[in-house]
């Protein structure tokens, strides 16, 4: 029965992409037909079993591809319905666990001073002496000297940690199925047609002074963890699998499970390297690696305290509770709310009033800006736990079987998990 659901599952979700391509395009949406696919994938997700707690791979994928229709098709409802988008819809919309977003003002609370402290010995261990400029990468000769630089730099990152990811994991060969090269975009990305990882010139090189460029190899490895060992081969691994069609394509109901699964890698490279001086010395970076190690983990502790705190930020500004936002009696309330977990004293006030246009008439922050509670779910961290209580290590063939089971296939968070605990129970 499975492969007829499946089967049906793939040729609805086609539509719903054409559909989507047919908005960008024109758009208008074909309304009718529109409504017709709405109705036909909530009719197949009515045909699907679903298990609370599934207990075969079976099971996992029929109890996600329910969750996926009845998602996608609440998505297009609510795209087409013409309603405005409060909080929790965006909120369900894409998934993001509730769980995740209550621990973040505790989070913030108890993490606070020490992040604090880390500002203070981050001023007294780096060296801001040699003054790093952003390169105008305008000025055509810049552009292809800059292109040049990291053209060789990103090759040589790309052929290192490739060797050293094939004799840490299994999945590690599949970086050989990417190509990776500079671009003049600011923001780096990995484009799954042509199996290109982009990383961004301005983002890894610097000018200085005296005119010579230089690379920032701690950005260089952070977003080669991110883009290269996250998304690129999430894709790739993904593709080769022979998965249902579903769970190879991703959408918004699979972009918070993306986000956590790159952000896993970019930390763990850094673990890698850190673990292989053979690979640094092949960068070239043993000298500082660390330092730029130490540095990263600072760095790290207070990316990770700010991104918190913006997504604290986004759940205040978004509370209607506190009031109408375009009261001041409410501006206040929600300043001093973030005001008591900033580190910057200039932060509430800023983020209140870089918001203030953004609230339609009944009082929701924008739905752009509530989609980046997505970066605060932590599907990876629970799926790992799973891991852990079946006695799975992260190294040998544990690494490979948990690798295999983070990068294959797009899932919501929910499904993403429970896979993995299907996954880590064959362990035991
Ligand atoms: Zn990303």
């Amino acid at each position: 029965m499975s492969e007829d659901i499946f089967g049906r599952s793939e040729k609805l979700l086609k539509g719903v992409e054409r559909l989507g391509k047919f908005g960008s395009r024109f758009n208008y949406y074909p309304y009718k037909e529109a409504g017709r696919m709405i109705d036909r994938m909530t009719g197949l997700a009515s045909e699907i079993p679903s298990f609370d707690s599934p207990t075969t791979n079976e099971e996992v994928l029929q109890t996600e591809l329910k969750r996926r229709l009845i998602g996608e098709a609440s998505y297009l409802e609510q795209v087409l319905s013409g309603r405005r988008y409060d909080f929790d819809t965006v909120v369900s919309l894409h998934g993001i666990p509730f769980e995740d977003i209550a621990v973040l003002r505790p989070w913030l609370e108890s993490h606070k001073d020490e992040t604090l402290e880390g500002i203070e010995r981050l001023f007294q261990t780096s060296d801001i002496e040699s003054f790093e400029l952003g390169l105008p990468v305008d000025i055509p000769s810049v552009r292809r000297q800059a292109e040049e630089f990291a053209a060789v730099h990103i090759q040589k990152y790309h052929k290192r940690i490739g060797r050293l990811l094939e004799e840490l994991t299994e999945v590690g060969g599949f970086l050989r199925d990417i190509d990776a090269v500079p671009t003049t975009e600011a923001r780096s990305y990995f484009h799954p047609l042509t199996k290109t990882l982009a990383i961004g010139i301005a983002a890894i090189c610097y000018i200085t002074e005296d005119e010579s460029l230089h690379i920032r190899e701690r950005d260089l490895i952070t977003l080669y963890g991110h883009e290269g060992m996250g998304h690129a081969l999430n894709d790739v691994v993904t593709v080769s699998n022979g998965l249902p069609y579903f769970l190879t394509h991703s959408t918004s109901l699979t972009k918070t499970t993306k986000e956590s699964v790159a952000q896993f890698y970019e930390k763990q490279l850094f673990k890698d390297l850190r673990a292989s001086p053979e690979t640094q010395k092949a960068l070239g970076i043993q000298h500082l690696f660390e330092e730029i190690y130490k540095e990263a983990t600072d760095i790290d502790n207070l990316n990770k305290y700010s991104l918190r705190l913006y997504q604290y930020a986004i759940t205040v500004l978004a509370n209607k509770e506190l009031g109408d936002p375009k009261d001041p009696v409410t501006t206040k309330k929600k300043i001093d709310l973030i005001r008591e977990v900033t580190l910057d004293p200039t932060y509430p006030v800023n983020i209140v009033d870089h918001t203030r246009d953004k609230f339609d008439s009944e009082g929701n922050l924008s739905p752009q800006i509530v989609s980046e509670l997505i970066y605060c779910a932590q599907p990876v961290q629970r799926a790992l736990q799973e891991f852990r209580n079946s006695g799975s290590h992260y190294e040998g063939e544990g690494r490979s079987r948990i690798d295999r089971t983070l990068l294959t296939g797009f899932w919501t968070p929910l499904g993403f998990e429970q896979n993995a605990l299907i996954e880590a129970r064959k362990d035991k």
